[in-house]
């Protein structure tokens, strides 16, 4: 029988015993034509992967064990992250793992716990995330989609825009405005909703590397439970920031810059750029950048370690670690020279790199998780103390 992670006593070790348990994990798990994929795979492609980190006990690192998890401290859950991400294995449905199984097992009542917790381990039910809608992205706040009760269910009308791989979703967690009269943050519930059911409409958008990922998901009559409210009703949006904890610092890691760089260095090499004085000045340039994102992860994770907190501050992490990816991958292009142009694996004198899937993946960063605007007008704000 498989030994299950679930079990053991992770935080009883150290750090680095644990990095290199969950590497010994993931390289022998983490299947051969799964890994370092230049485009978000279906769910039909990822479920046995899926299913067997949840047979092992190593899906859910950060959940208490009473719920299935391995009941890791945050510092470990981070280097669970970290070493998933270096194994090069492929992102799966992570919305129930990340952000609603977290936010029940915190916010939820036992009965939603018990209905739903064990139907994410089983990958019985995947969830999507339904907050942007085309009006209410940045200003979230100011979303339309309406719930109104009736008898015990609220039925909902309205629609969402950018979700993930909602053509792959069984549930939606949603915000939904179930008070016109107040103030625009103050009307707004948490919900849970049923994807298979009449009503509900998901269409695939495009995106710029021609992959369909983000969806339009209308919502026509659509009805849920009342037994389906996570928190109490309008005050969904202090149910919402309570997600936004762990995602401020993992969306500031370097590791997709450090990728990145790795890459470029590879090409350069094979084309010969390296010989060239004022390549080199710019890969140095980016090499810099890299380190200095690097070293301020290494900041708030200390922090975050010893069971610190942080505020405001965190928002350079993103900026500065997103923007930082773009720029080495726009060098990546330029290295490439007339290659850089095309899509999928190119041959660069002997390396084999697809060149323009990370460029293109990488302009996403700095719009979700709150764009590079917002982090900076937080900073302004709440750092700098600037008048708005
Ligand atoms: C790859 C990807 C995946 C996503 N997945 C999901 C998902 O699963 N679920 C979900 O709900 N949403 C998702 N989103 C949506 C994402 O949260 C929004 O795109 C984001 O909040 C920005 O909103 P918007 O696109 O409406 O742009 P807008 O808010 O309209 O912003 C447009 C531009 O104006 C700038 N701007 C806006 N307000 C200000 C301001 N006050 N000051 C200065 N500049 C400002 C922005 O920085 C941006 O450059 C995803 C987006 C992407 C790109």
């Amino acid at each position: 029988m498989a030994e299950n992670a679930q079990q053991k006593d992770w935080n009883a070790i150290t750090d680095g015993e644990f990095r290199r348990a969950a590497a010994d994990f993931f390289a022998t798990h983490v299947p051969q034509h799964l890994r370092h994929l230049s485009r978000r795979p279906r769910w039909a492609e990822v479920k046995d992967w899926y299913l067997t980190m949840s047979r092992h006990g190593w899906l859910v690192p950060a959940w208490p064990k009473e719920w299935g998890g391995m009941g890791l401290s945050q510092s470990k859950s981070l280097v669970y992250l970290e070493e998933l991400e270096r194994s090069g294995a492929p992102r799966v449905m992570d919305q129930g793992l990340m952000n609603i199984g977290p936010l029940l097992i915190a916010r939820g009542t036992d009965e939603q716990r018990k209905r739903f917790l064990p139907k994410i381990l089983s990958g019985e039910h995947t969830w999507c995330q339904g907050y942007s809608e085309p009006n209410a992205g940045s200003d979230l706040a100011s979303l339309r989609t309406e719930a109104v009760i009736d008898g015990d269910e609220f039925v909902i009308n309205g629609s969402k825009i950018w979700t993930s791989v909602a053509f792959d979703a069984s549930h939606m967690f949603a915000l939904v405005r179930t008070d016109k009269t107040v103030k625009k943050q103050a009307g707004i519930s948490f919900v849970l909703i049923d994807m298979n059911q009449p009503g509900v409409t998901v269409r695939p958008i495009r995106n710029i590397a021609g992959h369909e990922e983000l969806c339009e998901v209308f919502l026509d009559n659509v009805r849920t439970p009342l037994a389906n409210l996570v928190g109490e009703l309008n005050k969904g949006w202090d149910v919402a920031k309570a997600l936004l904890g762990f995602e401020r610092i993992w969306s500031g890691s370097p590791r997709q810059s450090t990728l990145a760089l790795l890459r470029l260095e590879q090409l350069a090499r094979a084309n010969g750029k390296m010989d060239d004085p004022a390549f080199v000045d710019k890969y140095t340039q980016v090499t810099m950048d890299v380190l200095d994102s690097a070293s301020a992860y290494e900041h708030f994770a200390q922090i975050m370690r010893t069971g610190g907190s942080f505020g405001f501050e965190v928002s350079m992490l993103k900026i500065w670690a997103t923007e930082t990816c773009q720029r080495v991958t726009e060098l990546m292009v330029e290295a490439a020279g007339d290659l850089g142009t095309l899509s999928g694996e190119v041959d660069v004198q002997g390396e084999v790199v697809d060149v323009l899937y990370p460029f293109l993946d990488c302009r996403a960063f700095t719009i979700y998780g709150g764009s590079s605007q917002v982090q900076r007008n937080i900073l302004a704000k709440n750092v700098l103390e600037l008048p708005s």
